[in-house]
């Protein structure tokens, strides 16, 4: 099995604590996290993907917005300036320790956080990553 993944979540993950938008989005994306923490492959999707899946119900989920959209794209061109090479859907990660720290290096420094931006999380990501990630519930089981 892999873990379906949207580009943008490449980046929400590093900082994933357990909060989110109602209770079965953060039971949903618990267990997603348990899965990654043991080492469950990435794969990487266009548009709403294994963490979006709760919240497909909803009347407009805003996972299919152009904005989201936008989102994914700009964490894309960041993921692969980061890693030196081209990536596309279909693409498979190892989260492993030095696939995280690689990450949330950058994620801390800002270098891959233009995804981030008008995200009504983003103070919550950035005290998370200022904090060191202390409390993050991938990679550090
Ligand atoms: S600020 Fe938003 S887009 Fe950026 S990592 Fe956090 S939740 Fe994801």
């Amino acid at each position: 099995m892999t873990v379906r993944l949207r580009a943008h979540h490449l980046l929400c993950m590093l900082t994933f604590v357990g909060e989110g938008y109602t209770s079965a989005f953060t039971d949903n994306y618990r267990r997603i996290a348990e899965r990654l923490t043991a080492g469950e492959e990435i794969k990487l999707v266009s548009g709403p993907d294994d963490i979006c899946v709760p919240l497909l119900g909803e009347e407009e989920p805003h996972c299919f917005k152009a904005s989201i959209i936008e989102r994914d794209a700009a964490a894309l061109a960041d993921v692969a300036a980061l890693l030196g090479e081209t990536i596309e859907p279909g693409a498979v990660f190892v989260p492993d320790a030095s696939f995280l720290t690689k990450l949330r290096r950058n994620f801390a420094s800002g270098e891959i956080r233009h995804a981030c931006n008008g995200c009504e999380w983003g103070d919550l990501c950035s005290r998370i990553a200022g904090d060191k990630f202390a409390g993050v519930l991938i990679g550090h089981a």
